[in-house]
């Protein structure tokens, strides 16, 4: 079928296309796709589409899998795009309230922003070797290569030894310094200096003002997004259940588990798609066996009570304080995500390589944190889920950027699309991942 061919740039022939991978970026890319009228199959190795934007209901209790998932975006595009896959499901929108737990205390989060909420000790400490690493930059000091260096250069010593460097090393679970620097940029809250000294003398200021507010969808948990944009998609394009263990190259174009596509536009973690490429040189076999990843146990809690705080979710830096990094209470994002006079947390323990072991002891150290924190008494649990995710965060070692350089100009050379999260190795939201396939989706059709 040819679309429009006197229009000019509306012409295109339809392709055969594989995507693999049914996340968020696979699901919009497939939508896209189909749309322009291309023939699909999507291979997805999970029961349903969702990937890391996965929920369940459980006796009326929403739980989001990959823990607190909020939806946000800068790119007003993209974010009308995704709202409006919630017509019909509805969404609601709340005010971010976020925390930092730390001796007894509730700190306003971005850290920077809360110092007037620290005792007066901690206060001046990290109010003068912020002021320090402040004066040292100015004087020229070069921002260090290394994750754990970096963060004294840019907050001082105070901040990073009251948070940034507990917090991360929970988050990250391997030493801060074999970390690289190049994925900060816009990851790390940044507040300018008036912000910090008004903060100190107790003054209110806010960061990360972008995400000031975020909505979330009414019933079904974050999951509902991926179910509505997966609406329009054909009936025989999703095949569950079917993971892939083959990609090959097949004339001018990819066999995929043996079938024949014009175009692969991959979704899978990239490692995986190592795994499955045929034919890649050993020198890039290492290089796609250096991607390394963080894992996560997401403990989630329903609550018998709703006397929940007015919080969206709280950081725990400090392992006395239980192995979670991060609680987030669900039943604040949306009022049908727990039961009528209920109300529910989830914790975000984070492992990597070494799985935490017994779901049940994971539980126990949690529920223990969380107790001896205040957030709820133990008779108000009425039950408990866990639930793993294996790729959750990527790991940015140092060598990281090159190692990508190679492989995404490897698959590039191949004609191989990789999007995503993981597809592509980047740091993505759920927003970047729907620009990303909505880019890709436009080339493919552009260039067919
Ligand atoms: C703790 C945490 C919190 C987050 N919070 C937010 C947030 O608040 N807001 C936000 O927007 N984003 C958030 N994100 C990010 C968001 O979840 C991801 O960016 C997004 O879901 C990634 O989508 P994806 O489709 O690229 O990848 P995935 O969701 O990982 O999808 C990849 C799919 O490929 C499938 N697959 C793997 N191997 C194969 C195979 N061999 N064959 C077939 N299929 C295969 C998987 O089953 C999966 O369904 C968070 C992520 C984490 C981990």
């Amino acid at each position: 079928m040819l679309l429009d061919p006197d229009g000019g740039a509306e012409f295109s022939i339809p392709v055969k296309i594989a995507i693999l991978g049914g996340g968020i970026t696979g699901v919009t890319a497939a939508r896209q796709l189909a749309a322009a009228g291309h023939s699909l199959a999507l291979f997805e190795a999970g029961d349903r589409l969702a990937g890391l934007c996965a929920s369940s209901v459980i006796d009326g209790f929403v739980a989001d899998h990959a823990g607190g998932h909020i939806l946000f975006s800068k790119d007003k595009e993209v974010l009308e795009f995704m709202l409006k896959a919630l017509d019909g499901i509805g969404y609601h929108t709340t005010r971010r309230e976020t925390a930092i737990r730390l001796k007894g205390r509730y700190v306003h989060y971005p850290f920077e922003n809360g110092l007037g909420d620290l005792e007066d000790g901690d206060r001046f400490t990290c109010l003068k070797d912020y002021i320090l690493a402040w004066h040292e930059r100015r004087s020229g000091a070069k921002a260090a290569q290394d994750f754990h260096a970096w963060c004294l250069w840019r907050f001082g010593r105070g901040i990073c030894e009251l948070f940034m460097h507990p917090y991360n090393e929970k988050i990250w679970n391997v030493p801060l310094s074999e970390l690289g620097t190049f994925w900060v940029e816009g990851r790390v809250p940044d507040a300018p200096m008036e912000d910090v000294l008004r903060s100190a003398l107790g003054t209110r200021t806010e960061g990360y003002v972008h995400q000031s507010m975020f909505h979330y969808p009414l019933s079904g948990g974050f999951e509902s997004l991926v179910k509505g944009m997966a609406r329009g998609l054909p009936p025989d394009v999703v095949r569950l259940q079917t993971p892939v263990t083959s990609v090959a190259r097949d004339g001018a174009g990819f066999a995929v588990n043996g079938e024949h596509f014009d175009q692969v536009v991959s979704t899978i973690p990239l490692q995986s798609l190592g795994r499955v490429l045929a034919g890649v040189p050993a020198a890039l076999k290492q290089s796609f066996a250096a991607l390394d990843h963080v894992s996560l146990r997401n403990v989630f809690i329903a609550l018998e009570k709703k006397d929940a705080p007015p919080l969206s979710w709280i950081y725990f830096p400090h392992e006395a304080d239980g192995p979670q990094n991060r609680v987030t209470w669900l039943s604040n994002y949306s009022p049908q995500n727990a039961p009528a006079g209920m109300s529910s947390v989830m914790a975000e323990v984070t492992w990597y390589r070494n799985a935490p072991g017994n779901p049940a002891a994971t539980t126990e150290a949690v529920l223990n944190g969380l107790v001896k924190n205040g957030l709820f008494t133990r008779d108000a649990v009425r039950f408990t889920r866990v639930f793993d995710v294996e790729h959750a965060y990527i790991l940015y070692r140092h060598g990281l950027e090159a190692e990508l350089a190679k492989l995404r100009a490897y698959t590039e050379s191949l004609g191989l699309h990789v999007v995503g999260r993981f597809g592509n190795y980047s740091y993505f939201n759920s927003d970047a991942c729907v620009r990303a396939a909505l880019d890709k989706a436009a080339e493919i059709t552009a260039r067919s």
